[in-house]
Formats: C-alpha cells, sequence, structure tokens
C-alpha cells in the first residue's frame, strides 16, 4: 500500500473518530499519524486508542506515527450543564471557583493563579478567538465580566488573557503524568504546548530520555522570539495557529506560518500546519474554496504535514475531511508549478557524508530518471536528511527498527518500510529492488538509487551510493 502523495496527513481523534471502524477508515482514507489530544483525553481512553491504532497498523502492515499532544499550561474553562451555553453580547458572565456545571450567566475557571493575576479593563479571550470578555469586577473568587463578542461556548474551551501576566512554568503535573504514560505506550512524538523557551523543550527532552520525538508547538509570541533555539532543541514543530492566531495579531500569522516552516525545512526536522485546515468541514461534507486553497498553500511550501483538529476528531465528517486533504494534496503535487515552489528555498547541504549523499542522490536521481531512491536507515536521520532535499523521486527509508518507520511517518515523501538489515552488499542491493517493486515504486527494467551506510547499523556512516536495476527476478519468488 503506498500513498500519491508526499505531504503527511495528521488526523486528531476524538469522539467522532474513537471506533476501530473510523480509525480504519481514516488510516485508509490517507491518514499517516493519529493525534491524540490530552487536553480531552484520559489514560485509559489514550491506551485504548493507541491498542486500536497498533491493531490497523498490524493489519496494513504499514508504520504508523503516533503523536500524544500535551495540553501544557492551557487555561480553559470547566464545563456547562448542557456541555455548551450561549454569552450575550452586553451582559455579565460570571467566571468563579464552584465546580457545579455552569449556565448563560456563570462558568467554572479551575486556575486559581488567574483571579490573583487578573484586574479590571483586561480582555479574555475564548475558544480561539471565537468571544471577547471584558474583566469589570474581580473578588478572590470571582470574575465578573461584560460579554463584548457573543456565541455559544463549549465546555473546556480555551481562554486566553494577552493583557495578564500569568506566572507559569513550562509543563504542568499533568503533563508530566501524560508524558511518562504516552512513552510507556509507545507514543512516537508528543507535542509540547505554549513552549516559550529553549528550556521548556530541554525539559521535556531530559524527562522523555529519547525515548520519543518531541514536537513544539509553536503557539506564543516568545517562542517567536526564539525561534533559531527551539528549532534547534526539537525534533519537529507544529505551527499551532489556533493559539498563535490569538497570541498574536491574526494577520502575521500567514508570515509567521511560512518563516518557520523555511527554518524547519532547512534544519531538516518535520514541521505540521495545525488549524482550521478544512474547520467547516466540522458541519459539511464539503470545504470552503478558502480552506482548499489554505492547505494547498501548505503544500506548495513544503510542509511535512498538515493536520486536522475538530474536522477529524468532533465533526460529522471525519472520514470526508482527510480523503479531501488528501484530495488537495495529491492534485497540487501534480501541479506544473508544484517543483518550482518546493525548490524555491534553495538549500545548501551540510557539511556531513548524511548531506553530501543525499543531494548526490537526488541530482543522480533526477538526472538518469530513476524509479526512487532507497535508503537504509537507523535512527531516521539519514531518511529525514533524504527527505530534506525534496527529491522529485519517491523515497523509500528501510529500517530495522519500528520505532524508526513511525517516527518518520509525519515526514515528507518518506515512505517507510519495516526489514532487517541486510547481511553484505549484495543482498542490500537485492533488498533494496525487491522492496522497491513490491511496494509500487519501481517496474522490472527500472533502476533505483540505494543509499546507506556501510556497514549496517552503524549510526551516522552514511556513506555509499549505488545504482541497480529492477531485475526480472524480484518479480518472481516473492
Ligand atoms: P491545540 O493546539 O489544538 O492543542 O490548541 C493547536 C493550536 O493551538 O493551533
Ligand atoms: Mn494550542
Amino acid at each position: 500500500m503506498r500513498r500519491n502523495r508526499r505531504v503527511k496527513i495528521v488526523a486528531t481523534l476524538g469522539p467522532s473518530s474513537a471506533e476501530k471502524e473510523t480509525i480504519q477508515r481514516l488510516f485508509d482514507a490517507g491518514a499517516d499519524v493519529f493525534r491524540i489530544n490530552m487536553s480531552h483525553s484520559s489514560h485509559e481512553r489514550l491506551t485504548e486508542l493507541v491498542r486500536i491504532i497498533r491493531k490497523v497498523e498490524a493489519d496494513a502492515g504499514r508504520p504508523i506515527g503516533i503523536l500524544v499532544d500535551l495540553q501544557g499550561p492551557k487555561l480553559r474553562v470547566g464545563e456547562f450543564a448542557d456541555n455548551s451555553a450561549r454569552l450575550k453580547e452586553g451582559e455579565a458572565f460570571h467566571l468563579d471557583q464552584n465546580e457545579e456545571p455552569g449556565n448563560s450567566q456563570r462558568v467554572y475557571l479551575p486556575h486559581p493563579e488567574i483571579f490573583e493575576a487578573v484586574e479590571p479593563g483586561h480582555p479574555l479571550i475564548l475558544d480561539d478567538g471565537k468571544l471577547r470578555l471584558i474583566v469589570r469586577e474581580t473578588t478572590p473568587d470571582i470574575i465578573t465580566t461584560e460579554v463584548v463578542v457573543g456565541g455559544p461556548l463549549a465546555s473546556r474551551k480555551g481562554i486566553s488573557l494577552p493583557a495578564t501576566v500569568l506566572p507559569f512554568g513550562a509543563m504542568t503535573n499533568k503533563d508530566r503524568r501524560d508524558l511518562e504514560q504516552a512513552v510507556n505506550l509507545g507514543a512516537d512524538w508528543i507535542g509540547l504546548s505554549f513552549v516559550q523557551r529553549g528550556d521548556d523543550v530541554a525539559e521535556a527532552r531530559k524527562l522523555s530520555r529519547g525515548r520519543v520525538a518531541i514536537m513544539t508547538k509553536v503557539e506564543k509570541p516568545a517562542a517567536i522570539e526564539q525561534l533559531d533555539a527551539i528549532v534547534e532543541l526539537s525534533d519537529g514543530l507544529m505551527v499551532a495557529r489556533g493559539d498563535l492566531g490569538v497570541e498574536m495579531p491574526l494577520e502575521q500569522v500567514p508570515g509567521l506560518q511560512k518563516r518557520i516552516t523555511r527554518a524547519c525545512r532547512s534544519a531538516g526536522k518535520p514541521v505540521v500546519i495545525a488549524t482550521q485546515m478544512l474547520e467547516s468541514m466540522i458541519t459539511a461534507p464539503v470545504p470552503t474554496r478558502a480552506e482548499v486553497s489554505d492547505v494547498a498553500t501548505a503544500v506548495f511550501d513544503g510542509a511535512d504535514a498538515v493536520m486536522l483538529s475538530a474536522e477529524s476528531a468532533a465533526g460529522e465528517f471525519p472520514v470526508e475531511a482527510v480523503s479531501t486533504m488528501d484530495r488537495i494534496a495529491t492534485e497540487v503535487e501534480q501541479d506544473a508549478s508544484y517543483e518550482a515552489l518546493v525548490r524555491n528555498q534553495e538549500l545548501e547541504p551540510e557539511a556531513t557524508g548524511a548531506d553530501a549523499i543525499s543531494a548526490a542522490a537526488r541530482t543522480i536521481a533526477e538526472t538518469l530518471n530513476l524509479a526512487v531512491i532507497v535508503c537504509y536507515t537507523g535512527s531516521g536521520s539519514t531518511g529525514l536528511r533524504a527527505a530534506r532535499e525534496r527529491p522529485r523521486q519517491p523515497i523509500v527509508a528501510l529500517t530495522p527498527i519500528a520505532a524508526t518507520g513511525r517516527r518518520l511517518a509525519m515526514a515528507w515523501g518518506l515512505h517507510c518500510v519495516l526489514t532487517n538489515d541486510a547481511e553484505d552488499l549484495d543482498e542490500m542491493v537485492d533488498k533494496a529492488c525487491r522492496i522497491s517493486y513490491q511496494e509500487g515504486f519501481a517496474q522490472p527494467g527500472q533502476r533505483i538509487i540505494i543509499s546507506a551506510g556501510v556497514p549496517l547499523g552503524t549510526p551516522g556512516a552514511t556513506n555509499m551510493l549505488r545504482v541497480a536495476f529492477v531485475g526480472e527476478n524480484e518479480t518472481g519468488n516473492l
């Protein structure tokens, strides 16, 4: 089974996609990575979802990535009696320390720190900017606000306080527990929310001890200011446009998206474009023209992945959302202007064997019009360097390590296959040819290019390039 596109699709799981059957359909429709949002999932739910995803993975025989997204110090309102309430413009709305379900006049705010820090005149922004309140009065346990922009507000929606200085660290105790649980369950990526500085990433890395890849969500102005350090310390970045567009002026988000994408591509680290990509598909089976254009822009920019949030987690058309994204990406990648646009960022190889060989592999593959670039990769780093070249040819990454294949499910253009390392050069070539054929990337008579570090299994030693013919014997006696 192979996908006909290079960009990957991340689909968030939630109430609309909780069953095995739906998750299977999301995978079949094109989801390469599943995201589990710890803002809305219990440990039992997380365990169950990981179990289901691994079952789908085993049935498909293809590595699937799991991204466990930590809530971070995100502030949320409590629950409403009917799961939501309508806040009316001009009316008073209270946030208090009473745990009872809320209504259109009040709701529980489970963050005592806010009551101490907030002052009259401060704006409170709810649900990614959809609602806006202004603080009129505060007491130690009730904040009285006036609704400036009203509308429906669902349980546990986010609340931001752009004008209020709050004393928060990088990870909450819940995040630490969730990270440990996720790592124990074999998650491939951890999403770190509301990162402000490099130290926040370093802390997560210390806790995870290399057992999981770290995706930093860029959603705070401070993270933008330290972008280079954050790219350096992270394994990947997410352009988390929801909170980014609340914390920063909305009109700056497109430029920031380009900047973050370029920084990640230059570093050879996966970058995911997230939030509201097909927002209208939460309630409609077709997207808006503007949404199609938004997904297309991310694909033309050469992002590694595009992400669905509520569309697949809580919407009415989760499978259609994935297949729509798949269709847009496939079409864009075949567009006449795609290659020039993806390549418009000139990237010099770094002075390493892996980069020199990846760049040479791309040039040779393009000059000789080869069928596919095959790379042997243990840790995944050679795979990422090959993807950084954004070659015209498909890339098949062969790895003996399941966790590597799953992690690379997030990366542009990599079709990973789990296979034991070859014993010698002949076997390495045979195996590359056979798998290229079996996976649908090369036909008998076509040529492929293989990169590897010989002897296999030595990390960081990519030192070999070999052009090989796919012979008739590759197709027989499989
Ligand atoms: P969230 O992150 O969905 O966890 O808030 C994504 C975003 O802020 O865009
Ligand atoms: Mn966010």
